[in-house]
């Protein structure tokens, strides 16, 4: 059987399928046009960000199984997929560690004005000491919109570590789960006026798309800071770098984008007030291996009749009858 990988894995995952048998080919390009062309004849596919569409099912002849390497499915068209029968996986769990860690790199560096003052020493500007712009996060407020594995796990970090006052925004958890790190479960907009850091873990669908917007920013306090370490377009790029070059809010710090790679007429890359990583937080040496390998796992459950460990779309197949 043959599984074809959309994006370069590490080799741990590609070692993983080839020892339990298959056969491994790549997709020339990670086009939808190109992979189109390419699925007939495959029986599982690893996708990483890159959009697996409709126009790519459609074309599938004996695919079974779409395994997402990382957690958000919001690339697949997990309609078109379970109305054929196939299952999605992803691999919840395994990146938690890493992109919470990349979120407090984030608020770090922020409130420590990092980027800024390396500079600074490095340009002559050694006086930037006597601004007293950077600040301590100890005691601050850290409101978290989606409290899952990410964002619960920052919400622990964040606790012990810095004793930040915890708020939560999340319409699917019970107040009970958010007291566990001594939280406190709120509405978005008390959330938005009293924290001092806002950091976003939602999925992206069409309840968050453009869950941040202008209304939303302009609630914050002109000395806090937003990070987006979901999905881009959970929150409007243009009413951000409005945000920021206004100074409604102080800073910000995103690792994803409405579109990626970044348009280079993107107006948050001409802003200084914002930390940009290209979508990594996720791709530690060692979380990338996890992925790999999980996703991997996932692909040999389903070829070999078992049961793999996170079925996305359980609910669609079993409307679609195909389970
Ligand atoms: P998760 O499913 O464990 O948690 C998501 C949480 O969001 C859940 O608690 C859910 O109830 C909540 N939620 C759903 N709708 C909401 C809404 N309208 N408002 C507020 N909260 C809402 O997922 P996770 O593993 O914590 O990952 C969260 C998201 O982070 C993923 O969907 C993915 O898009 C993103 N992610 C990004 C990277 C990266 O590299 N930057 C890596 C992994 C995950």
């Amino acid at each position: 059987m043959k599984v074809l990988i959309v994006q370069p894995i590490h080799e741990s995952g590609i070692n993983l399928l080839k020892s339990a048998g298959f056969e491994v080919v790549y997709a020339s390009s990670s086009d939808p046009k190109v992979v189109a062309k390419e699925i007939k004849g495959i029986d599982g596919v690893i996708v990483r960000a890159a959009p697996f569409t409709s126009e790519i099912i459609e074309q599938a002849d004996a695919l079974k199984v779409i395994s997402r390497h990382g957690v958000g499915v919001d690339n697949i068209d997990i309609e078109s997929a379970s109305k054929k029968g196939i299952l999605v996986l992803n691999t919840p769990g395994v990146n938690d560690v890493s992109v919470a860690e990349h979120t407090i790199a984030i608020i770090l560096a922020l409130s420590k004005r990092i980027k800024d003052i390396d500079n600074a020493v490095r340009v002559g500007n050694f006086n930037i000491r006597e601004e007293y712009s950077i600040i301590d996060i100890d005691g601050k407020t850290l409101g978290i919109i989606g409290f899952g594995r990410i964002g619960s796990l920052v919400a622990k970090k964040c606790k012990n570590a810095f004793n930040m006052r915890i708020l939560v925004y999340d319409p699917y958890v019970d107040k009970e789960r958010v007291k566990e790190v001594d939280g406190e479960l709120v509405d978005l907009e008390t959330l938005l006026r009293e924290s001092d850091f806002v950091t976003i873990h939602a999925p992206l669908n069409d309840e968050t798309r453009g869950l941040i917007g202008e209304r939303e920013l302009r609630m914050m306090k002109s000395s806090a800071f937003i990070i987006n370490m979901a999905r881009g377009p959970i929150w409007d790029e243009n009413a951000v770098a409005r945000a920021l070059s206004e100074g409604w809010i102080r800073g910000a710090g995103t690792d994803v984008f409405e579109e990626e790679p970044p348009d280079k007429d993107n107006p948050l890359l001409k802003l200084n007030n914002i930390i940009l990583s290209p979508h990594m937080a996720a791709l530690t040496k060692e979380c990338v291996i996890r992925m790999a390998v999980g996703s991997a796992q996932g692909v040999i459950d389903v070829l070999t009749g078992k049961k793999p460990k996170s079925i996305v779309n359980y609910s669609l197949l079993e409307k679609y009858r195909k389970i």
